[in-house]
């Protein structure tokens, strides 16, 4: 068997188990050794003597007392009874009467479940059961619990990627990648130990260290990528300048509102950058509502002005439009006398051909779009700046090759993360860098408290009160389902639970990642039109969504938050002229993490939050939430891991020093086995 394999060559796997492999993005031996679990399941010490609680999972070691009664009916059922010494428990199964065979009478077993009280009598329903020898050797190893499609089974995942471990073909080829003297320095396991580690850990110490390897492989790709191409590139310049821009600064004064220092200061750098000969790469950091836009639309001026037309490119055909009617104003308010092109997959055919028409013939125009404008067949004349909104959805990584429109334009990304200098320098590290730090005046700043469990009555009247008022609400919940490893909240059981507690004319909702995309759409829809009053929400809220009428989020359990998703959630409040609030729900009774929520009412500066956040972030929690959850990493967090992202920039440096030659093949393989 080789790494290149299609996954079919793996014994029990047929066609219709190819097909849901498919589904989750496995084709090949190796996506299979690439796709990680999701977290693991480590089987608690059996209880007796009535130690269980109700209602939560646990393991009983227990008697069987009475012979198994099997009803067989449209779903067939089997009884029994059980004693744990001193409590009796009813176990019931259904559709799966061959069980009963296995029920004898006087045996002792393990049963894992929950165990509840029905009509006073503790229950037990689709217990999985074990002899005491296999119990025991299941609690020797964690059990990898991996993301499923409908029909998957974790098994079915389980046992193939065991087969593929076990296989001499792949063990031979699963050789070393990295230079000796890193796996030395590091102290890295071999790269076989290290799948076996991801997928079946002997504890959570040995996955930590099979994950820190390659989260360093994955930061020593990546910067060796971001080094490599630079080197590539020629200094030379464009031959693209812009001269005379002072009249376009004057046009300052034909605004309604006064720059920031920041807008300003950020200008000077653009208006630097492309007076000189070398080509511009500036990304622009700042929070969400700093006023990046107008920024980038003074700079598609000075380039119309001298001739040259400029591109806006944004993630979304809404936001697209949205930018569109801000340039037209902006274009009427400032008197210039250039046009403005819009190009989104949502117009009409005989609108979208009109718009490249006028793009390939025309120029200078300012060009408003989403990936649309990077389609083969859009030619733009005279494309002088590209400029790439919300840069950070595409990932830090991921640069949109709009700039390739033109013949080596201006490039000027924008993006509403701020992120730590000393991380930036790392991610952007083939960037200049502009922050904009301070924000336009006379915005109501987003009442925020941490709270605990206690005040949970007095959180639930405020969000009432602004209810009642026609205002809508965000709950945040950190968890889909209820997990077997947290007691942190989920979005099902919170939202069962909360139609019992509110009015019932409040109007409910919930949202989820395992929602399939247009189902998220409707659910997204119904609030953004004030159909919904509540929206119970895992953080797919996070990126995106505007809705200026929600004046209440409350984040339960935010203590397993980082300080910069928190502050990224805060921002879905706080959107229309209304005072807003934020409500943090403490779940846990560490001072030091009450201490660390203090710094999210205490600040609602972006930059101030992102350096708290990097300086008290520990070692990863790897069991829990990826804080950062940017797009160009499958397993690395920009903070919990920012000290290995620190080594292996370092590391990339040195090698393109040293080893430029070993460049190339060392990405080579990288990307063949760590990236997906
Ligand atoms: P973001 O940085 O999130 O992209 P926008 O560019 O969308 O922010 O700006 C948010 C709003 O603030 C817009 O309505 C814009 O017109 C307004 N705005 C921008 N700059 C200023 C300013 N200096 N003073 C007042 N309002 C401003
Ligand atoms: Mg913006």
């Amino acid at each position: 068997m080789k790494l290149e394999d299609p996954i079919t060559v793996v014994k029990g796997v047929g066609s219709k188990t190819a097909e849901l492999f498919e589904k989750i993005g496995v084709y090949s031996i190796s996506d299979m050794l690439l796709y990680f679990p999701r977290t693991f399941l480590e089987f608690p010490d059996p209880v007796e003597n009535g130690l269980f609680k109700v209602g939560n999972e646990c393991a009983i070691r227990a008697e069987i007392i009475s012979r198994p009664i099997v009803k067989k009916g449209k779903i067939p059922v089997v009884i029994t009874n059980v004693t744990d010494g001193v409590t009796d428990i009813k176990l019931i199964w259904f559709r799966s009467v061959y069980i009963a065979s296995q029920l004898k009478p006087g045996s002792s077993r393990i049963f894992y479940g929950t165990v509840v009280s029905k009509d006073g009598i503790f229950t037990m329903e689709q217990p999985r059961m074990f002899s005491e020898e296999d119990y025991v050797n299941l609690q020797k190893n964690m059990q990898p619990v991996y993301p499923l499609v409908l029909g998957l089974k974790n098994n079915t995942v389980r046992k193939t990627v065991k087969y593929i471990l076990e296989d001499d073909g792949i063990k031979e080829s699963l050789d070393e990648i990295l230079p000796y003297d890193i796996v030395k320095k590091y102290g890295f396991n071999s790269i076989k130990k290290t799948y076996e580690s991801m997928h079946f850990p002997k504890s959570k110490r040995n996955f930590a260290d099979a994950r820190k390897r390659l989260v360093y492989q994955e930061f020593l790709a990546f910067s060796l990528r971001l080094k490599y191409e630079r080197s590539l590139e020629d200094d030379r310049g464009n031959g693209i300048s812009v001269k005379n821009v002072d009249d376009i600064r004057r046009l300052e004064d034909t605004l309604p509102f006064k720059l920031t220092n920041s807008q300003k200061s950020t200008l000077d750098d653009i208006f630097n950058d492309i007076s000189k000969e070398h080509t511009m790469r500036r990304i622009i950091q700042g929070d969400v509502g700093s006023g990046k836009t107008i920024v980038a639309f003074f700079a598609m001026a000075a380039f119309a002005s001298n001739g040259y037309s400029s591109a806006i490119m944004a993630p979304t055909a809404v936001l697209a439009a949205q930018h569109y009617d801000s340039l037209c104003e902006f274009l009427k308010m400032t008197g210039l006398p250039y046009e403005a092109v819009l190009l989104t997959g949502s117009l009409s055919e005989k609108q979208k051909k009109d718009a490249r028409e006028k793009l390939e013939r025309k120029s200078p125009v300012l060009a408003v779009g989403t990936q649309a404008l990077i389609q083969d067949k859009v030619k733009f004349k005279n494309l002088g700046l590209a400029v790439t909104d919300e840069q950070h959805r595409f990932g830090v990584r991921q640069r949109m090759n709009l700039s390739e429109k033109g013949n080596d334009t201006h490039m000027l990304y924008m993006s509403a993360t701020p992120i730590p200098r000393t991380l930036s320098m790392i991610l952007y590290g083939d960037l200049s860098i502009s922050d904009m730090k301070d924000m336009p005046k006379g915005r109501l700043p987003i009442k925020t408290a941490v709270i605990d469990d206690s005040q949970r009555k007095k959180a639930y009247q405020l969000m009432m009160r602004e209810i009642n008022e026609g205002r809508q609400a965000y709950i945040i919940c950190p968890l889909v389902e209820e997990s077997e490893l947290t007691e942190a909240r989920d979005t099902f059981t919170y939202t069962k639970e909360l139609k019992s507690i509110l009015p019932s004319y409040v109007k409910i909702d919930m949202l989820h990642g395992k929602m399939s995309p247009s189902e998220k759409n409707t659910v997204m829809h119904r609030f953004a039109r004030g159909k919904t009053d509540v929206l119970v929400s895992t953080t797919v809220v996070e990126v995106g969504v505007n809705v200026p009428n929600a004046t209440v989020i409350m984040i339960e359990n935010a203590e397993r938050f980082g300080l910069s998703q928190l502050h990224q959630l805060r921002g879905r409040v706080g959107r229309g002229s209304a005072q807003s609030y934020c409500m943090l729900v403490n779940g846990s009774t560490d001072p030091k993490a009450q201490e660390r929520l203090n710094i999210m009412h205490e600040s609602s500066d972006g930059f101030y939050i992102s350096e708290k956040d990097l300086a008290l972030r520990g070692p990863g929690d790897y069991f829990g939430i990826r804080q950062s959850g940017d797009p160009s990493f499958k397993l690395a967090d920009i903070y919990a891991d920012s000290s290995i992202l620190k080594d292996a920039a370092a590391d990339a440096q040195r090698i393109v020093e040293t080893a430029p030659d070993s460049v190339s093949e060392l990405l080579l393989k990288l990307k063949y086995r760590v990236q997906p």
